[in-house]
């Protein structure tokens, strides 16, 4: 299936590692170009790099997101080298541990800083260039918002807000005719995966017991999984697709978990 995205241009926020690189190298691969916006200038021009071996195009542009002003900057940066935006994926994000407990009131905004404003900055600056291409916005979620997992407040307040807010940028932007949904993974295995399941007591035992409880399967989600689903969902092959909330997750969130093939 050709999902249209040829000489297209989408921003990843992200887009340099685990689920954002594959949302990225699957953009590049059907033809569109990649803007990928991260904090690690490394890491960016590795991606880049590789899109472009395989004869993709792409740039990258250096972004603390969690800075209002960086944000802009991907924007401009976008519009400068190619003249249009036609999607956008929100994609960064970490589980970063505020917990009600023992997080400070500061950590706790710092956490929605970085894990939720940037997805509201670049939906905001990229909105006039959207409306002109009638694009797309992708977000990226997770289960935490629906589940919880304990001990992270400013995460699951950011993932709760952006299910909120794919529903009411879907309402206020019928009138242009921009589509927004989100993508929720549960376990994928990415860098950020490792970093927080390594911070666990037993990292072995507490992953097998969680793959053997993913009802789809008994493994993980792969990153390309995820990013087969959101470049469809960003695609204009998604058409008439909207204000929806996908769990590409294995059932992990909503089946019973007690059931095993
Ligand atoms: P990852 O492996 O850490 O990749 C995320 C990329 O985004 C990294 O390059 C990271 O840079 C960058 N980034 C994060 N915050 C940033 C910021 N404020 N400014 C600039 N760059 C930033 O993470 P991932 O596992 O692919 O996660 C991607 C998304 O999926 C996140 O929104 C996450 O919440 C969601 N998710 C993942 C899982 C999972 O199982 N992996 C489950 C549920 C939801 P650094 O390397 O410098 O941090």
């Amino acid at each position: 299936m050709d999902l249209g995205l040829k000489n297209k241009v989408y921003i990843v926020t992200g887009g340099a590692k685990g689920i954002g690189e594959a949302i990225s190298q699957l953009i590049a691969a059907e033809g569109g170009i990649v803007v990928i916006a991260g904090r690690n200038a490394q890491d960016n021009d590795i991606t880049v790099q590789s899109i472009i071996a395989k004869g993709g195009q792409a740039l990258a542009v250096q972004a603390e997101l969690g800075k209002v002003e960086d944000c802009k900057k991907v924007v401009d940066a976008c519009v400068t080298a190619y003249g249009r935006i036609d999607g956008i994926v929100n994609n960064a994000g970490a589980n970063d541990g505020v917990g009600l407990e023992n997080g400070a009131p500061g950590a706790f905004m710092q956490s929605l800083q970085h894990n939720l404003s940037h997805y509201y900055n670049m939906a905001h600056y990229a909105l006039p260039y959207l409306k002109i291409t009638k694009g797309s916005i992708l977000n990226i979620g997770s289960k935490v918002a629906t589940t919880g997992q304990g001990n992270t407040s400013g995460y699951a307040a950011s993932k709760g807000a952006i299910n909120a807010l794919t529903r009411e940028w879907a309402v206020e932007l019928l009138k242009y005719g921009i589509r927004v949904n989100t993508v929720i993974p549960a376990e994928v295995w990415t860098p950020l995966y490792e970093t927080w399941i390594n911070s666990l007591p037993n990292p072995a035992e507490k992953l097998a017991s969680i793959t053997a409880n993913i009802p789809f399967e008994q493994r993980m989600t792969t990153s390309e999984e995820i990013a087969n689903t959101s470049v469809f969902v960003l695609s204009e092959r998604s058409s008439h697709t909207t204000g929806q909330i996908l769990y590409v997750d294995g059932g992990y969130t909503h089946l019973d978990r007690s059931i095993k093939q």
